[in-house]
């Protein structure tokens, strides 16, 4: 059985998308099968895996209005036992078409539950929102992974995200977890960075990665070539973060440390 991760942080520009790609590629790279899910009608995790958005057929959009079966739009990406279901921009309507449905909340968990066997993990890229994309893959996951960029004003909304995830965990979803915190763009030489850095740990005392993803302009170029980064320039320090990420997302997954 897949565990099924969102990447969410209701803030747009956090990093959310980059750490979707990215940590999901180098989870690939060591072995795990994946299957990433963009739910973000801007689709920048579909293209950023390479997959030009005109040319899908199928995308989220039609698993969760039209009802097709997930089976039928997942994608084979060239890279590493990584499997996409795309997004479009069709899939901002999903938030007014849903509001009349029954049993809305349900539907992405549903139909995720075809493929769970199929998968090591599955990865949800979460809209900058709290609408009802956002609801129905925090009902659908097991855990949250939560990026913050080390930027002033890092904790500001944080208390809201926080109380989302618990009354979802209340009302519909009662396993809902943390997988944990990852501090993105991260400056080092900036004293800002390190405060943040010690907030944001005091904040969520354990769950904070200790990697942390310096501000890097590869992994904002990596995109544009439709790659992530470590198949763009397996060097530089993003790649090199994102990589360390990984292995210690499966150290603490797997219980070695
Ligand atoms: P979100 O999905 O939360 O909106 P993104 O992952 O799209 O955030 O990141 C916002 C912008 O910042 C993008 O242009 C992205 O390329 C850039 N970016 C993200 N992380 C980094 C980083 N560590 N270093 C440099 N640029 C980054
Ligand atoms: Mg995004």
């Amino acid at each position: 059985m897949s565990k099924v991760i969102a990447v969410f942080n209701q803030k747009g520009g956090v990093g959310k998308t980059t750490t979707n790609v990215n940590l999901t590629a180098s989870l690939g790279a060591m072995g795990k099968k994946i299957l990433v899910l963009d739910l973000d009608p801007q689709g920048n995790t579909t293209s950023g895996y390479g997959i030009d958005k005109q040319s899908v057929e199928k995308t989220i959009y039609d698993v969760i209005i039209e009802g097709v079966d997930i089976n039928e739009t997942i994608l084979n990406t060239e890279f590493e036992n990584i499997d996409i279901v795309a997004a479009d921009t069709d899939l901002a309507g999903c938030e007014i078409e849903l509001t009349s449905r029954e049993s809305r909340e349900y539907i992405l968990k549903n139909s995720l539950d075809k493929v769970r066997d199929n998968y090591d993990y599955i990865f949800i890229d979460c809209p900058p929102s709290l609408g009802m994309l956002t609801i129905n893959s925090l009902t659908a996951v097991d855990s949250v992974l939560i990026p913050i960029q080390c930027e002033y004003y890092a904790l500001e909304g944080v208390s809201q995200l926080m109380g989302t995830i618990k009354l979802v965990k209340s009302r519909l979803n009662s396993n809902l977890d943390i997988q944990g915190v990852v501090l993105s763009m991260f400056d080092g030489r900036a004293n800002l960075s390190i405060q943040v850095v010690d907030e944001v740990k005091r904040y969520f005392k354990g769950n904070v990665y200790t990697t942390l993803i310096p501000r890097n302009v590869r992994l904002a170029e990596a995109p544009s070539h439709g790659k992530p980064v470590i198949y763009y320039d397996s060097k530089c320090k993003g790649a090199v973060a994102y990589m360390e990420l990984a292995e210690e997302f499966i150290d603490l997954e797997e219980d070695i440390i």
